[in-house]
């Protein structure tokens, strides 16, 4: 980074670190919770506006059902680099959250306080982490561009969306993707999730998503005759789907390997110290892949591990019958969670499923010269494919140095290490732009104590943000967006 601008921001540390912590602080306090159809995320926009407009930043609300508000905001670059705009993403809404009985629900303090706890130095609320932190990181720095006459040699964009968790971001980054492409259209996006400091296995490292698993809902059903529930039964829909539930709870699903989990492995293993970083990748291996998950790693990284590396079903219902205690029913079904990798498609999982449960039960058969129902029956009732940036894009391969310089830099050298996650993220819906590709990122930088269990805090009781990893990440993310804008004070 230019070193002239280096020193300024050094300088004014303090202030952006305060703004930041005050402007986290005000988004927590405004709800924006999303009940699928109804959303308040307007209410965001509108304190963000009142930001851009103190600072003279360009930007453009938009809201395609009322409450439902997006804005994006653009720094103009000179242009000078050549390269296309660099994109800071932050969804506005948040998950659920006790409005008013919180502490009967386990809180310490009111999810809409935004309150800081004295004793162990974290912002309690709900988006603190999930992601109203990205938002208010974002705008302080891109009001701090403008008010000091900072010139960036390419577009600087900040997007905050609204409807990231429920309905698929339909009046969010789906929105804006499919009704309004050229407000971000840009090289390089930053959303979530990572740039958060871990332990892995005792090492420091900082997890940047770069992959994220495709979801599939799945509904399995079963049929008999059903009958009177005081007579013996050689076949019971309810008992057939429990028995379909047990298997795929004992069974993982076959080892698929791609160039994410690949990239993830390899990653991973590169921080470890020898001997672990060795057998690390013969996670990869389909001989001793299930043995050393098995025998070798605890059950905790198990958790997050086996959803790299296999596609994964997990039952979430069986239902079935009329709730009549003396009535076998005729059908029952189970309803089936499912995530697949990048390079699979939805088809691909149903197979997965299908061999894990038995194929042949899903098929006909012929008795006796006469057909027979198969036993089970599968349905896919929705699926998102997967997505995957290419690891071998140069755009990414640079990106990726300069974040590792920058994070190396603030921590000691803890690596980077670059992830699929389980679960999905509005980079899907990037992804889907019609005129660019672009490489988005999971980071929204923040560094947490290495005993910190971060995925309990995302959707979970007691969202919070330590101060200290907040600053050190508004830190973190200037360096990172000004070495990558080539920015120099004017
Ligand atoms: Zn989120």
């Amino acid at each position: 980074m230019d070193a002239k601008l280096k020193e300024f921001l050094v300088s004014k540390w303090s202030e952006i670190e305060e703004e930041t912590v005050s402007l986290l602080q005000k988004l927590i306090q405004i709800d924006t919770q999303n009940l699928q159809e109804e959303g308040t995320e307007t209410d965001a926009v509108r304190l963000l506006e009142s930001y851009f407009n103190e600072a003279g930043v360009d930007y453009e609300v938009v809201e395609p059902k009322p409450g439902r508000g997006n804005i994006v905001a653009r720094i103009r670059g000179d242009g000078s680099s050549g390269k296309g705009a660099l994109m800071l993403s932050s969804h506005l809404d948040t998950v659920k959250a006790p409005k008013e009985n919180w502490e009967a629900e386990g809180w310490k303090h009111s999810p809409y306080g935004g309150i800081i706890d004295e004793e162990d130095g974290c912002l309690y609320g709900r988006g603190a982490i999930d992601m109203k932190h990205m938002a208010a990181m974002s705008v302080v720095l891109l009001c701090f561009v403008n008010k000091h006459d900072i010139v960036l040699s390419r577009d600087l964009i900040f997007a905050g969306v609204a409807d990231e968790e429920r309905t698929d971001s339909k009046w969010g980054a789906k929105y804006l993707v499919e009704n309004r492409p050229e407000l971000i259209e840009a090289d390089i996006i930053f959303n979530e999730v990572g740039g958060f400091t871990m332990s892995l296995q005792g090492t420091q490292v900082l997890v940047m998503q770069i992959a994220e698993k495709g979801s599939m809902q799945v509904k399995i059903t079963a049929r008999g005759p059903g009958g009177h529930g005081s007579l013996y039964h050689k076949t019971n829909p309810i008992a057939t789907m429990g028995q379909v539930a047990h298997v795929l709870q004992a069974n993982r699903l076959r080892l698929r390997i791609n160039q994410a989990n690949v990239a993830t492995i390899n990653s991973m293993a590169a921080c470890l110290p020898f001997p672990k970083s060795y057998f690390f990748r013969y996670l990869l291996s389909p001989t001793f892949s299930d043995y050393l998950v098995d025998n070798m790693i605890p059950p905790l990284l198990q958790a997050s591990l086996v959803p790299l590396l296999h596609n994964t079903a997990n039952p979430t219902s069986i239902r079935g019958g009329g709730g009549q205690h003396n009535q076998i029913p005729t059908s029952a079904w189970l309803m089936i969670d499912s995530r697949y990798l990048p390079e699979c498609s939805h088809q691909d999982a149903v197979d997965d499923i299908k061999a894990v449960i038995g194929p042949q039960r899903f098929e006909e058969t012929v008795v006796n010269g006469e057909k027979q129902e198969p036993e089970l029956m599968l349905e896919v009732l929705a699926y998102r494919d997967a997505q995957c940036l290419d690891v071998n894009d140069h755009v990414y391969k640079d990106t990726l140095a300069v974040i590792s310089k920058v994070v190396g830099d603030y921590t000691d050298g803890a690596p980077v290490c670059p992830t699929l996650i389980p679960g999905g993220t509005d980079s899907y819906q990037y992804s889907k732009h019609p005129t660019l590709t672009p490489i988005c990122l999971g980071f929204t930088p923040v560094k947490f104590k290495l005993d910190t269990k971060f995925s309990d805090l995302f959707h979970g009781t007691n969202e919070r943000v330590p101060i200290d990893g907040l600053k050190w990440g508004v830190k973190v993310l200037a360096e990172v967006v000004h070495t990558l804008c080539e920015s120099k004070l004017s």
